[in-house]
């Protein structure tokens, strides 16, 4: 029998799931993260993990985002050949205009970060529209639905290749994982996708990521077939390399690895790699015809009750009398606790900035001495003074890095994840000093501010150069003024560490 879908069901359903996802990890992310924590040795990637568990609680209480970056949706919709739509507006528009009405939802407004025209004006569209839609015509007369929300961090650190048939897809993911850093923010999962045909490959391995996380279960009962085996080879090498937390070194950077194949030429093995990470969003629905279909809460005791106590050595900065002789005592991997006023800026402000230096321009900000934080904030609602405001990846300001600390007398600047090579040395040139805060703890983070207010470049939305007085807010020295890298040494650290313990 046919089934008639009313656009309004499926707008309101689109965003009562996106909503849902901004604030509540899923059930089987939050036990896997737990178990993590549990079984973590490495004292700085507990920490993290156990940021981010604090931070999941505290935004399902709140219902704020996980994350400033909520994300680009993605969305996979199964249609039913017996179904109908009671449309006045093409599938696409409707399934947009349920993004609309989540991201600017008054009670919860998530960022828009979106950006049209993206090797031009990237200009923000503003209620993060469009999103990626993906069809598949099925038997039956219910429209099923599972929606996303990515995370530009991981997104960017996306994989592709054409492999040769006789190619290791093992010796590649071993190969690319350690070259994705941690601006994926692990622990999280890898979607793999492999055969098809180049753009199959993706699809494959962004669908894999909607799967429940149960590695666990997989490994009890044994592989069945060859993506089986794949799995548990990879979960169990992909954690040798003991990247950990946020890439500081430990035992767990991935919860699961899904594999999703599909037949290919015989010429040909694509391969793809899409990491999830801990701001992982997914949500499903099937709509039958009898209304909208909503999410259902869940329990708060779904989650941990994790303390995190900052240690009795940590060491308390007051960033309005700091200066660049005093950074050069502190210690990589050292917990920070900062409080006084900072700069922010990320891509857009920073490309602004040098693009004025080498014009000979004065800067709107005079950073001198200061600490800029690499962020993105969502928009404050009712007393916040602003949004969740977590790290965002530090290797894509590296490029600026130099000019910034030569030209105007940066101190310091905190982000998420490593820097390159290219930044190391300049920090280590200028004796400044990298800071990293937890990528998906951004609820937490906001907590420490106190004040925020917009200095510079207004026009640019999310990506203008606030003041922030903080009061507290943790970070951790990931590089110091000599150039010793924390995402360097950690992994190296762990992964001799696990393979000693595996060989007693
Ligand atoms: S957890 Fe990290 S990668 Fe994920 S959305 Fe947040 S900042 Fe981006």
């Amino acid at each position: 029998m046919t089934t008639v879908i009313r656009q309004d069901d499926l707008i309101e359903s689109v965003a009562d799931a996106l909503q849902f996802i901004s604030y509540y990890h899923p059930k089987d992310f939050i036990q896997a993260v737990y178990e993590a924590y549990q079984r973590e040795e490495s004292q700085a990637a507990k920490d993290a993990i156990a940021q981010i568990l604090i931070n999941s609680r505290m935004c399902a209480q709140g219902h704020r985002p996980i994350c400033q970056d909520t994300g680009i949706v993605t969305v996979f919709v199964n249609i039913g050949m017996d179904v109908k739509f009671e449309c006045d507006m093409a599938l696409d528009d409707v399934i947009n205009e349920g993004v609309r009405r989540a991201y600017t939802h008054p009670d919860n407004v998530l960022r828009a970060s979106v950006l049209a025209d993206p090797d031009g004006k990237r200009q923000n569209t503003k209620d993060n529209t469009p999103a990626i839609i993906h069809y598949k015509m099925v038997p039956g007369n219910t429209v099923e639905i599972h929606v996303a929300a990515k995370g530009g961090g991981s997104e960017a650190k996306s994989k592709f290749a054409m492999l040769n048939p006789s190619d290791s897809v093992v010796d590649w993911v071993l190969k690319m994982v350690p070259q994705m850093g941690a601006g994926w923010c692990p622990p999280g999962m890898l979607g793999i996708g492999i055969g098809g045909t180049a753009e199959k490959a993706m699809e494959l391995a962004k669908e894999a990521l909607l799967e429940p996380i149960d590695i666990h279960d997989l490994q009890a009962r044994g592989a069945s077939n060859r993506s089986e085996e794949l799995r548990l080879e990879l979960f169990e090498k992909v954690n040798e390399l003991g990247i950990g937390a946020q890439g500081l070194g430990g035992l767990t950077t991935v919860l699961d690895v899904k594999v999703k194949d599909f037949p290919t030429h015989a010429a040909n093995k694509p391969v793809a790699i899409i990491p999830n990470c801990a701001a992982t969003r997914h949500a499903h629905f099937v709509l039958d015809g009898t209304g909208p279909s909503l999410q259902t809460p869940p329990s708060l005791e779904d989650w941990p009750e994790i303390t995190w106590e900052v240690g009795a050595n940590v060491r308390r900065v007051n960033l309005d009398t700091v200066t660049p002789e005093d950074v050069k005592d502190w210690q990589p991997g050292e917990t920070v606790l900062l409080s006084g006023k900072m700069l922010t800026g990320r891509d857009a402000a920073h490309k602004k900035m040098v693009d004025m230096i080498e014009r000979g321009e004065e800067l709107p900000v005079d950073l001198k001495g200061r600490f800029i934080y690499y962020v993105g904030p969502v928009d404050p609602i009712r007393e916040e003074v602003v949004g969740p405001a977590g790290p965002t990846t530090a290797t894509r300001m590296d490029k600026f890095t130099r000019t910034m600390l030569d030209k105007t007398g940066l101190t310091g600047m905190i982000g998420k994840a490593e820097r390159g090579q290219v930044a190391i040395d300049a920090i280590k040139e200028f004796g400044a000093v990298y800071l990293m805060a937890v990528g998906g703890a951004a609820y937490l983070v906001s907590k420490a501010i106190k004040g925020a207010e917009v200095v510079a470049f207004e026009e640019l939305g999310m990506e203008a150069i606030y003041e922030f007085e903080v009061e507290d807010m943790p970070v951790t020295v990931a590089v110091d003024s000599r150039g010793s890298s924390v995402h360097q040494t950690g992994p190296v650290e762990w992964h001799d560490k696990i393979i000693a313990a595996k060989a007693l």
